[in-house]
């Protein structure tokens, strides 16, 4: 039989905000249900070394996330390993459905649902994505062993996957489309300094090349963005590192959003235009999109939730139809 939960405050997501806003909403004693999505962690789980993260000066980042969801377990927040497919904020409670089939009832929700990598939008991109086109380093690097890749992107992203790929390629070019980065200056300059990393200043790229029977990529088309002049780069790898979109797509119809789809909250806060659902991290910050950011939006989710409880409390609309048995039915477990 499909499972109805009931919970004061769920949290979307698995990121540093997500528990972040476990850990406090744990200790304000809401019980909080958090719902890991299908990337339990979070982008971090898709890097290596994090060495801003304030404490550590190096952490791996799958570690920091271990490291957050036993912080957040261990404070009292339900981990639960589902995907919401659905969310329905007309009235409270809230109601979301999981991709289990579970249903979650909640009096407050926290959004912290991230962001996720962009694509150019190439037909040729989307044929060899996993034959060969990438955007996780982390992920696939280790299948280039020995071979020549391709880097696109000016951005932190850029910088830190051209440079992890130096651990297998002979050789990385890291097309940019300006002839400045964009990436933080430490990283920069470990760029620069790396025989293994060659930068191609503006050049864009427009067609991956590859063979059919088996499908896997060959060389890459590129075209310089000033001239015109279009040369091909011989390449087994490439990896796409344009940057990230916040992932809206359970609330981009009924919150209100801007600069390209991110979350509004009210200034100085994480309240959205909906009464009773906060919304922390990246999903909502489309200038500094850090880690700590993240967990520090996370920690005002929480706090401000438990606030709004306190003062609505009885308050809620009525609830859905059907729910009661089924309610009293997990309340008593
Ligand atoms: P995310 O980390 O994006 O997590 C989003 C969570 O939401 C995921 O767990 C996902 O599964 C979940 N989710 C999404 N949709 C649903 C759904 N429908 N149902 C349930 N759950 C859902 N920042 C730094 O400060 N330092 C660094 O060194 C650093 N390195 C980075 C390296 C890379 C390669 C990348 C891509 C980013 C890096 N960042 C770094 C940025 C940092 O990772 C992000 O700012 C941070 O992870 C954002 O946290 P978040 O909690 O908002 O969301
Ligand atoms: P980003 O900072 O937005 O950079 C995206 C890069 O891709 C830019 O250089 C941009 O070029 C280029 N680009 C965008 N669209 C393009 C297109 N259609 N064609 C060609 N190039 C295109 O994204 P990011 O690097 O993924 O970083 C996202 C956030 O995560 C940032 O806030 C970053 O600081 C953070 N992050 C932090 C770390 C760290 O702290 N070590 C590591 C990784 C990420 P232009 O420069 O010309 O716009």
């Amino acid at each position: 039989m499909a499972e109805t939960r009931q919970t004061r405050v769920l949290i979307i997501g698995s990121g540093p905000a997500g528990y972040t806003a476990g850990v406090y909403a744990s200790r304000a004693m809401l019980n909080p249900i958090l719902v890991q999505g299908i990337e339990p962690g979070g982008q971090l789980t898709t890097t290596t070394e994090v060495e801003n993260w304030p404490g550590d000066s190096e952490v791996q980042g799958p570690d920091l996330m271990i490291r957050m969801q036993e912080h957040a377990k261990a404070m009292g927040t339900e981990i639960i390993g589902d995907i919401i497919t659905d969310l329905d904020l007309s009235q409270r409670p809230f109601v979301a459905k999981g991709d289990s089939g579970t249903t979650y009832i909640a009096e407050a929700v926290i959004l912290a649902t991230g962001a996720r990598a962009k694509w150019l939008g190439l037909p040729s991109e989307e044929k060899f994505k996993g034959f060969g086109v990438s955007a996780c380093a982390t992920c696939d690097g280790f299948f280039y062993r020995g071979q020549e890749i391709v880097v696109i992107g000016g951005g932190n992203t850029a910088v830190e996957e051209a440079l992890f790929l130096t651990n297998f390629a002979s050789k990385v070019t890291l097309v940019h489309r300006r002839d400045e980065l964009r990436a933080e200056k430490i990283l920069i300059d470990r760029l620069m300094k790396n025989p293994k990393i060659e930068p191609l200043w503006f050049h864009e790229l427009e067609e991956v090349v590859g063979a059919e029977n088996p499908l896997g990529v060959e060389a890459v088309r590129v075209k310089h963005t000033k001239t015109g002049a279009v040369k091909e780069i011989p390449a087994k790898g490439v990896f796409v590192a344009i940057g990230h979109a916040p992932a809206n797509e359970l609330v981009k119809d009924v919150l209100d959003t801007h600069m390209g789809g991110y979350v509004v909250t009210k200034p100085d806060s994480t309240e959205t235009s909906i009464p009773g659902v906060f919304a922390a991290g990246d999903l909502t910050d489309h200038k500094y999109r850090q880690a700590v950011t993240s967990a520090g939006m996370g920690c005002m989710a929480a706090l401000e939730a438990e606030r709004f409880l306190a003062e609505n409390e009885g308050a809620e609309t009525s609830l859905p139809l059907g729910y009661g048995a089924e309610v009293a039915e997990s309340a008593a477990e």
